[in-house]
């Protein structure tokens, strides 16, 4: 037998309601907020993610799945969601639609990376675009859909955390700020620090590794750098997530280490989960287009990882119920022919009853204890005798009331039934 690669996993029919759940919510949400789904291929030329990503990238320096296809092209499996769909953007020349694009993704992202808890080789992001505007209300309303829809998920111990990595014309001054502070220490840094210093010295801000995360906490802040239009931009964007009642902190340390971000930068946290505890990570790139080779253009987006979301609505004991498999179970006992069985069943499934179909000859006792593990609320009983008279049993297994109903009437009955439940139910 052979088993599934290390660092990926099986999402089974009894765990993948959780998912559906997730990706619902996701695509709802999104809608109200105007955005629609964009489906990019799984694989691309290795060199948009060395473009977009980063060279200097721990993405793009050792965790990339690449190879070389029959006609040894080099491709790579998508480590993130933006740069294929900044590709489609550009490739399909999408900013004609007015010069505004929205569009949100759902799907498997590749990443060799040491596998642990809430971080796979294959995980699924959940993640937005918005290209064209320029306006902090654009970076507000992102970092809303994403807060909202951790909400909505049931999540309350979030903490958002903002900050500003400034633009082109003021961030020079804070790198030159950050390589002069960690100079004198740089045999202190870690070997990947010491070696990005000089051509990424922000990445050491972002850095993980304890020598690296103390060096920092002394290090100069970009706040103190931000040019008089980017200050302003972070605090609209500040003073407009107050204005819809989403609560955040400033951190200095949050950083991209990537030239074409700018200005806003965000990470919705959840901290209970430890080391992999960031849900959802997003910010500004003004020159992510252009660096992929389009006119430069105003972006903003999250990525947000659905294997993190559910192990936080786990913790937070938010996740729901598992749907029902199916509405009705169809039993039959005595010397019922089995095509009576199949036609009450397809009947149901065709009036839109989710329907499961007892075995022949079975005991009826064994086949309601199927009705009962699939969660199904009605089982139709068919008998020669009411078959006879063109009707079945049926029971009501929310109440345990049973009685004998018109086949002509079935679907009605049951179709009413569920209503008036799901009524009292709120829903
Ligand atoms: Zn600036
Ligand atoms: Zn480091």
């Amino acid at each position: 037998m052979v088993s599934s690669p290390r660092g990926v996993f099986d999402i089974l029919p009894d765990q993948s309601w959780k998912w559906q759940h997730v990706e619902e919510v996701a695509r709802e949400l999104a809608g109200r907020y105007g955005y629609r789904e964009i489906r990019t291929p799984i694989f691309e030329h290795t060199e948009l993610f060395v473009r977009s990503v980063g060279e200097t990238t721990d993405i793009v320096e050792k965790e990339m799945y690449t190879f070389s296809d029959r006609s040894g092209r080099s491709l790579t499996l998508r480590p993130e969601g933006t740069a294929g769909v900044v590709r489609a953007y550009l490739q399909h020349s999408l900013h004609k639609g007015g010069g505004r694009f929205k569009a949100y993704y759902i799907g498997p992202m590749f990443r060799y990376d040491r596998p642990q808890a809430g971080r796979y080789r294959q995980f699924h992001q959940f993640g937005i675009e918005l290209f064209g505007v320029a306006d902090p209300l654009a970076d507000a309303e992102v970092i809303a859909l994403g807060y909202r829809y951790l909400q909505r998920l049931g999540l309350r111990k979030l903490q958002l955390e903002v900050n500003s990595i400034g633009c082109p014309r003021c961030r020079p001054a804070y790198r030159r700020a950050l390589v002069a502070a960690f100079t004198p220490a740089s045999d202190q840094l870690c070997a990947d620090c010491a070696r990005r210093l000089h051509r990424n010295p922000l990445r050491v801000l972002d850095c993980k590794r304890r020598a690296c995360r103390r060096l920092t906490e002394r290090a100069p802040a970009m706040r103190d750098f931000l040019c008089d239009q980017c200050r302003e931009h972070f605090a609209t964007t500040c003073r407009l997530l107050e204005a819809v009642g989403i609560p955040h902190r400033v951190n200095d340390r949050l950083v991209r280490g990537l030239d074409y971000y700018t200005r806003t930068v965000f990470e919705i946290v959840y901290p209970s989960l430890g080391a992999q505890s960031s849900l959802c990570a997003g910010g500004r790139y003004d020159g992510l287009v252009e660096a992929c080779g389009g006119e430069p253009t105003p972006g903003v987006g999250f990525g947000l990882g659905l294997e993190r979301v559910l192990l936080a609505m786990e913790k937070e004991g938010v996740m729901p119920q598992p749907p029902p498999q199916v509405d009705a179970f169809v039993a039959a006992v005595g010397e019922v022919r089995t095509e009576r069985i199949l036609e009450v069943g397809e009947m149901l499934r065709q009036a839109g009853v989710a329907a499961e179909l007892g075995e022949p000859g079975r005991s009826l006792k064994s086949q309601m204890r199927r009705a009962d593990r699939l969660g199904a609320r009605w089982v139709v009983i068919l008998g020669e005798e009411e078959l006879g008279r063109e009707t079945v049993s049926l029971r009501d297994m929310l109440i345990g009331e049973q009685r004998e109903v018109p086949l002509a009437t079935l679907v009605r009955t049951i179709l009413e039934g569920s209503d008036s439940r799901r009524e009292a139910n709120g829903g």
